[in-house]
């Protein structure tokens, strides 16, 4: 049975992922008014594998005897300064959901939940390489700019995400 301390912190954690995922929607719609279709495509996986993570905790909770509860999800932003201000957002969101997840992990080493550690072991993995890919696509923004042909061969190769 989880304690109800794990329930609770579970069930906001639920909350971060899909709010993670209304945020990368968000974006994509930005992309998308901006006439860049790979950014769009790259985030809108992005929003999928968000949902994905919230329905695994939500899968957690009903295995271990708890009770799911959702809670509000607030308005994400709609504008974005630039695409490269975009991902400096995507990193900086990533890094503070890593933060959640280690306190998430704190809070499980607290409690003696080992199953719980167990399937937070995989969740910090995973925010190892959002990070890294994050910050991958960062630099090469900065490097290569925003303009005209750098910005469209980016958007080519953003466009190639869960092609291969
Ligand atoms: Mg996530």
């Amino acid at each position: 049975m989880l304690s109800k301390t794990l329930q609770k912190a579970f069930n906001d954690q639920i909350n971060h992922e899909l709010s993670s995922s209304y945020l990368y929607l968000s974006m994509a719609a930005y992309a998308e008014s901006q006439n860049l279709p790979g950014f769009a495509s790259w985030l809108k996986i992005q929003t999928k594998e968000e949902s994905g993570h919230a329905m695994k905790l939500y899968k957690f909770i009903n295995e271990r005897g708890g009770r799911v509860e959702l809670q509000k999800i607030e308005q994400p932003p709609l504008e974005f300064k630039s695409p490269t201000a975009l991902f400096e957002d995507v990193l900086k969101h990533e890094r503070r959901i890593t933060a959640l997840i280690n306190k998430l992990y704190e809070l499980a080493l607290d409690e003696k939940d080992y199953s719980a550690q167990v399937l937070l072991h995989e969740f910090i993995g995973e925010q190892v390489e959002e990070e890294a890919t994050a910050s991958a696509i960062l630099e090469t923004l900065k490097m290569a700019g925003e303009k005209g042909h750098a910005l469209i061969m980016m958007d080519r190769q953003l466009a190639r995400r869960g092609q291969n």
